[in-house]
């Protein structure tokens, strides 16, 4: 590893000063295990690296009706999995947190560090974007929001800039009668990253659905949304036939390629089979019983 200047700043406006001060090239350290593999490895050789581990701004969990949830952009994976609040009223994002490597990995792994990675597989994104998560930004020019699904623009690209630093993640309090889901496949059960994932919120206030969301991962540059799968399941009765339609719609949306862990037919198939399985277990968690 080539050796860097490292900064472990106490407060939010002292990290963005430093990254002012310093300028281009930089990284922002959060749990490591993106960074530090790449820079071990020797593909990324950033003259300094300014820790968030310090910064108390960049932590927590909080919820309320009024106001929503609010996460930290420092939270682990093991802290989303195990959080009170999140299994109770956003099950989707533990799900989602639960999936991610091995136990040591999810004590490391930040929510932050698994978005701004942008790598389409990321295990959180579908879930946050199922949930229409907002992303809270702090930089020199000050603090802007971002909806989730604007942030990711390319793999391992998103909307931050040079001196931005992704703070927390707010999400609405969902409606009465919603239910939210993620699942992936992997070849191995554990320590292997989705070949497809899927993430599914329903609103069934009185057995029709409302609203639906659905969120796929690794079948395109960047994790997505399916509108024209969610536009079939909006306002109809939950059936078997229209979770069926939407799926196979949602698998003409995907943009997959084909590489080493699947070809691109095989990746459709899995976002017809995951989105079903999503869809129903969203349904059952928003209280009717899938079809
Ligand atoms: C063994 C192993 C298994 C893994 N399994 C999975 C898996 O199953 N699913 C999955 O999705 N991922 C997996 N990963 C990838 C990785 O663990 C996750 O993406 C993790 O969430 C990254 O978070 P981190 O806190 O470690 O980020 P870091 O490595 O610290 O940072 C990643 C990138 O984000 C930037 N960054 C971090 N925080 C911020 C911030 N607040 N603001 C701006 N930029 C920031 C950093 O500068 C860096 O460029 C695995 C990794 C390993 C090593």
């Amino acid at each position: 590893m080539r050796p860097f200047d490292y900064f472990a700043p106490e407060t939010l406006d002292e990290a963005i000063s430093i990254l002012r001060r310093r300028g281009d090239g930089g990284r922002l350290l959060a749990g490591g295990t993106d960074l530090v593999v790449r820079m071990k490895e020797g593909g990324l050789r950033p003259p300094y690296v300014v820790s968030l581990r310090k910064l108390s701004e960049l932590r927590g969990i909080e919820f309320s009706e009024a106001e929503g949830l609010r996460i930290g952009a420092m939270t682990d994976m093991a802290t989303i999995a195990s959080s009170p609040i999140i299994r109770e009223r956003f099950p989707i994002l533990a799900d989602g947190a639960a999936l991610v490597g091995s136990v040591q990995t999810r004590n490391m792994a930040t929510v932050g560090g698994n978005l701004c990675n942008a790598a389409p597989s990321a295990d959180m994104a579908p879930p946050l974007l199922a949930v229409d998560a907002v992303a809270r930004i702090a930089g020199a020019q000050g603090w802007r929001d971002v909806p989730l699904q604007e942030f990711f623009l390319a793999p391992g690209e998103t909307v931050l800039q040079n001196g931005d630093i992704l703070v927390e993640l707010r999400v609405p309090t969902p409606p009465r009668g919603s239910g939210g889901f993620y699942l992936r496949h992997t070849p191995r059960q554990e320590m292997d990253i989705a070949v497809v994932g899927v993430g599914a919120l329903v609103t069934l206030p009185n057995g029709d659905i409302e609203q639906a969301r659905v969120a796929l991962g690794a079948v395109a540059p960047v994790p997505m949304r399916a509108h024209q799968a969610e536009a079939v399941l909006a306002g109809k009765p939950v059936s078997d036939e229209v979770i069926a339609r939407a799926a196979a719609i949602a698998s003409q949306e995907a943009q997959p390629i084909s590489d080493v862990r699947g070809s691109a037919a095989f990746r459709r198939e899995l976002v017809r089979v995951l989105t079903e399985r999503s869809l129903r277990g969203a349904v059952e968690r928003a209280g009717a019983s899938a079809p």
